[in-house]
Formats: structure tokens, sequence, C-alpha cells
């Protein structure tokens, strides 16, 4: 089909849910994307995080095809190696205890937010099951994970919403403690805010949390859905903040582009969810396991090391070019925000970018860069000269 069939097609019979580029996408190798008529695009944005190994790559494929042809999927009524495997792996590789596969991030927060609830009820009782979220954060598209969200766009239309949630400002302890009260059962945080605009959490605070939630026996929740997996150069963002918070969740790149999601907990946690109080019938599925296992065995330390080289080279790139649009970059790894300049319009500029062949994302006011984590120099080279000619 061309792209000019499938957008037909798709505007046809699919729903009108998401502002789509005017672009449809074929096939790809490594960081370059290609459309149905041949046309390359560098690719900066990774299916929103997914793709970290980025396309066609051949350990990947081949895993997914082994495992397909094995085992497709068979429910967490029985056991499977693979995701034993990676559960394995994942907690030797974070200090965390054990982990709850999903397959989506609003739905391993849906699971973090039963667990934190859960821990609380079995130890208090009734009346403790508030959970603090920051403001600007994203947690999801469930009904609860949109209350999770501190952001007040998301509290429309789909009232009634899930109760038990308040909101405090990022990197503001007095903020946090003024939230407090005896209601409150988990602080949850996204360590860089991805949706509400790439914006990193200040290390002091957050060990400062990390402190008070220990105090206050409150679980320590954090959202890696994007943070986690290599992205911002290390296997989580919370060891480079130096806390082991006490439930994660994690799910875009840890599969590599399949669906998959999921939640770890630390030793205190381990317990709070026993059988019958959660579970999803395509969690920890097999073929998606082998898959997240050639994530794992791809991001070594080295490997994550060059991730940050490449997320400083790609920044300072960007700043070096000087562009009348743009300000400052911010971030840590390849997790990159651009602030837009007062007087331009930040779809217009992904627009702009996406003609002339850089697929680019949005996030808060500013742009938000998350290119497979596989990037060479060469693509990186490439996408800065594109920014070069489309925006100078
Ligand atoms: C993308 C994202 C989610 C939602 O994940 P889905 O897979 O779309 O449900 C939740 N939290 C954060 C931090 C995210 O970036």
């Amino acid at each position: 089909m061309t792209s000019q069939e499938i957008k037909a097609l798709t505007g046809q019979y699919v729903m009108n849910t998401y502002g789509r580029f005017p672009v449809a996408i074929d096939h790809g190798q490594g960081a370059t994307l290609y459309d149905p008529e041949g046309n390359a695009y560098i690719d900066f944005t990774s299916g929103i995080g997914v793709c970290d190994l980025g396309y066609g790559n051949q350990a990947w494929a081949d895993a997914i095809a082994q495992q397909a042809k094995k085992l497709g999927h068979v429910s967490n009524l029985f056991y499977t190696e693979p995701a034993a495997k990676l559960a394995e792996t994942l907690c030797k590789r974070t200090g965390e205890s054990c982990v709850f596969f999903a397959s989506g991030g609003g739905e391993a927060n849906e699971g973090m937010i039963k667990l934190a609830r859960k821990y609380s009820f079995d130890k208090y009782g009734k009346g403790r099951a508030t959970i603090i979220t920051l403001n600007n954060s994203f947690h999801g598209r469930t009904i609860t994970t949109l209350m999770a969200t501190g952001q007040d766009v998301f509290h429309n239309y789909f009232f009634p919403f899930t109760e038990g949630f308040r909101y405090a400002d990022a990197d503001d302890l007095s903020s946090l403690e003024a939230a407090a009260g005896d209601d409150v059962c988990a602080v949850m945080v996204e360590l860089v805010q991805g949706e509400g605009g790439v914006l990193p959490l200040d290390k002091e605070y957050v060990q400062a949390v990390a402190k008070l939630c220990g105090e206050k026996d409150w679980l320590l929740l954090v959202d890696e859905v994007q943070t986690g997996v290599g992205r911002t150069g290390a296997l989580f963002a919370f060891q480079q903040y130096g806390i082991l918070p006490d439930v994660v969740s994690f799910a875009k790149g840890i599969a590599g582009g399949l669906p998959m999601s999921g939640i770890m907990a630390n030793e205190k946690c381990r317990n709070v969810l026993g059988p019958g109080t959660h579970a999803t019938t395509f969690g920890a599925n097999p073929v998606c396991a082998a898959a997240g296992m050639v994530v794992q065995e791809t991001l070594t330390d080295s490997f994550l090391e060059e991730v940050q080289a490449k997320g400083a080279y790609l920044r300072q790139g960007i700043e070096a070019l000087d562009l009348p649009c743009f300000g400052k970059t911010r971030g840590l790894g390849l997790m990159i925000g651009i602030e837009v300049k007062e007087g331009y319009n930040k779809s217009e500029i992904a627009n702009k970018l996406i003609e002339n062949g850089l697929l680019v994302l949005t996030a808060g006011p500013g742009m938000r860069l998350l290119p497979p984590l596989v990037i060479t120099k060469e693509e990186m080279d490439q996408g800065l000269a594109i920014m070069r000619k489309a925006l100078s």
C-alpha cells in the first residue's frame, strides 16, 4: 500500500484518538525509518521511548521468532523460563527483590498503586490510602492513573475519577510536607518528568523524599515507565539518584518494542500482593520476556556509559547549532528536552523537522528527543544537519 492509501484506510476504520504526524512507516534499520515510498527518516523518538535497540535488530528478531515457534503464550497459571529469567536479571541488576509482569505502563502503575494501598491496609487498616504525586507528572491514561497525573488538563470528561490523590510541587520538600497527613500511604514520582517536559528532579530532593518516606512508613513509588531500561544512561534512573524505591514501575523500553511492563518491589513489599490479589492475562508473555532478555544482554555497563556520552554529544550539538527557536537543552542520558523560545510553536517545529526527514516528539512546553539507544554518531550528525537546514 502507498502512504496515501494507509492514511485513508486508517482515517476510515481506526478511532480518531491521536493527532498523528502525516507519515506512514513501513520498516527501519538502526535508528533510521522508511516510509512505503522509501523516504528515510532519522528517528529521535523510538516509538515514544520503546525501541531502545532501534529497528531490524537481528538478535532481538531471532529471539522473538524462536520463542514464538516454541510457545507464544500460556498464562500465569503455569511456569515459563523466559519470564523467570528476566525477573532474575532485573532483580540482580537493581537490588530489588521480585517482579510482577504486565503489558502497559498505565497498567503497571495501577499495580503499584494497588500494592501501596494494600501494604498500608494490611498494616494500618482502612483510611490510609492517599498517594501524593507531583504537579506536572504523568502516570497513564486509566481512570486511576489519570487522577495520579498531577495536571488538571487530564482530569476532565471521564468522571467520576478514583479518589485518594494529592499533589505537591516537584523539588519542594515543604510542599510535600504540606500535603502530608494521617491518610497518606505513599509518594509516587517520575525521576525525570517525561510528558511534563523532560524535567529531571533534583538529587538531594529525591533523597530527602526517600528519607521522609522511611520515617513515615510511606512507600516510595517510582514510575520508571519512561526513564527505565537504559534511557537515562543507567539501567534504571533510581540507580543514578542513589535510592532503592519500595516499588518501581517499568514499561516502554523493557522488551524493545513488544508490549510488556511490570513492577519491581523490594524485600519489604515482597508479599503484599499475594495469590488472587492481582493478575493480568497477558502478563509475563514468554515472547515478550525473550525479547526483554535480549535488551538486558545488550545493555551492559559499557553500553550504558555510551548512552550517557551520546546524550551529551547530542545536547552539545543542538546547543552549538544556536537555532533561533531553541533555548537550553536538559535531560539525562538519551532523554532530552529542548526549550522552545517564545514566539515559536513546538508542533510547527516538529512538523517542519518531520517534513525534512527527522522524527521528534514534543513534551510539556518544549521538544523531547528519545532516540534509540543504539543510535550511531552518523545518525545523530544527520539529525543535527536536518535541524540546521530546517530551522535556521
Ligand atoms: C508512557 C508513560 C506512562 C503510560 O504508559 P502506557 O504504556 O501508555 O500505559 C506512564 N508513566 C510514564 C512516566 C510514562 O512515560
